[in-house]
């Protein structure tokens, strides 16, 4: 193990080289002029993996392709697969941006580009972790699986059917997914649960079209008027959803669990002002973090409708919508609640106008067991190379890869993230900090190690 970690430290500017070069590639996953680069990107992963000893190919999906590659240590050894993506987000505002996001620059201790922290330079700090073993030891001290994607950024909408079309080919003890944040600078953190997502549009149609509201308002619905209400009807006073059935099924987090995750110190009053918001709120009894990890939600992302233009025109809008969106936790079935959404949205609209509800989407929230063996391993890697307690927390967004490979693959996932809190991921500036990819290398390495039987 200490040869090991010795070799990774000679080796961190050949590593860092492989990061800036992948990172030169444009692999914009959602704009067509950029295909060719995410498979760029793809197969300049396969030829990384094959050059130090992997049995690595690249596989079509009917997207973007993906790497699929293996390695086996012995018939005895567990299997881990790593989950990561090679695609990236577009670069948004060249102008926001002190040098181009994909000519990567070296500043401060930090690499500057799209793709350095979400996921490039983290999926390759398991590359990293292989490649050291494989030159110092010859051999993985486990079985080793990849699966490097081209369309993550794009919601991944080929991946679940190539793991359903696959699933021998990828079956495996436990998956390995470095593609989160650290909860503050420098502390490596364990990420063991995702919220899931419920996403529904409410539209309404009024009158044929916009109406004088001199003339005709006061007499026929407005839709806008009549969404403002459907909307205010959806929290109740205190900030609970009030969807009747909407809690029903969530469960209450272990005294245990809750304690763990209060003792993470998070400053409500900096935190609001992080964020320029005036002061937090949320649902009555829960901390911040049990808020926007561990409870359900629901947000209006966008209501529509009418003149929104400069000055005044005085109408009676023809139609208004809005987008809605609820983070769902544990146990919490998304089908169910989207019948139970929609039946309270029809049961509260007024007939003087037309209802439609669209449907954008739902999955599960996913929760990692916190006795596995992988989980303690990693705490115990983490631990010796970063000389500090892992944070175990969970995160509030949605990763729909997790209930699949659950679904799918009978495997649970563990989620060690070496993005830092300031990484800017999918903004201008996008930065991965080199000494903790350096850290989280050396982490990976030992994991490895423990992970052998
Ligand atoms: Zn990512």
């Amino acid at each position: 193990m200490d040869r090991v970690a010795a070799y990774l430290r000679q080796h961190q500017q050949e590593h860092l080289d492989w990061l800036i070069d992948l990172c030169r590639i444009p692999s914009i996953s959602t704009k067509p002029e950029h295909k060719g680069d995410v498979a760029a990107a793809v197969r300049w992963t396969r030829d990384l993996l094959a050059r130090l000893g992997f049995d690595a190919r690249v596989c079509e999906t009917g997207g973007h392709p993906l790497v699929y590659a293996e390695r086996c240590a012995h018939a005895g050894a567990p299997t881990y697969l790593v989950y990561g993506h090679a695609d990236v987000q577009p670069e948004g505002d060249l102008r926001l941006w002190d040098a181009g996001p994909f000519d990567p620059v070296v500043k401060d201790g930090k690499l500057i580009c799209r793709g350095a922290a979400d996921d490039k330079g983290q999926f390759l700090v398991h590359v990293r972790a292989a490649a050291a073993w494989l030159e110092v030891e010859k051999r993985l001290p486990i079985n080793l699986k990849f699966l490097i994607e081209g369309e993550e950024e794009i919601s991944s909408p080929h991946l679940v059917p190539f793991i359903q079309q696959h699933t021998d080919l990828l079956r495996c003890d436990h998956i390995l997914v470095s593609d989160t944040g650290m909860y503050a600078d420098g502390w490596p953190t364990i990420t063991y649960g995702t919220r899931g997502l419920l996403y529904k549009e409410i539209r309404l149609t009024g009158p044929k079209h916009d109406l004088h509201s001199g003339g005709f308002g006061g007499t026929i619905a407005n839709p806008a008027n009549v969404l403002a209400k459907l909307i205010a009807t959806l929290h109740d006073a205190d900030g609970r959803v009030s969807i009747p059935g909407f809690y029903d099924d969530v469960t209450e987090l272990p005294p245990a669990e809750r304690e763990q995750l209060r003792g993470l110190p998070l400053d409500d009053v900096q935190y609001a002002a992080g964020l320029g918001s005036p002061r937090v709120c949320g649902e009555p009894g829960f901390s911040t973090n049990e808020r926007r990890w561990t409870r359900p939600t629901l947000d209006v992302n966008g209501i529509y409708g009418g003149y929104a233009g400069e000055g005044a025109n005085t109408i009676l809008p023809a139609r208004a919508g809005a987008k809605v969106s609820m983070r769902l936790v544990p146990n919490q079935g998304g089908e169910k609640l989207s019948a139970q959404f929609d039946q309270t949205i029809r049961a509260r609209c007024p007939d003087t106008v037309r209802l439609e509800i669209l449907d954008h989407g739902v999955c599960d929230a996913y929760v990692a067991p916190l006795d596995s063996t992988p989980l303690h391993a990693a705490r115990r890697a983490l631990r010796e190379s970063f000389d500090r307690e892992p944070a175990l927390i969970r995160a509030g967004g949605t990763l729909p890869i997790l209930p699949a490979f659950k679904r799918v693959l009978g495997a649970d996932s563990l989620l060690l993230g070496f993005a830092g809190p300031d990484c800017a991921a999918h903004g201008p500036n996008e930065n991965a900090v080199l000494e903790d990819l350096d850290r989280g290398a050396a982490a990976v390495a030992r994991l490895y190690g423990y992970l052998a039987p």
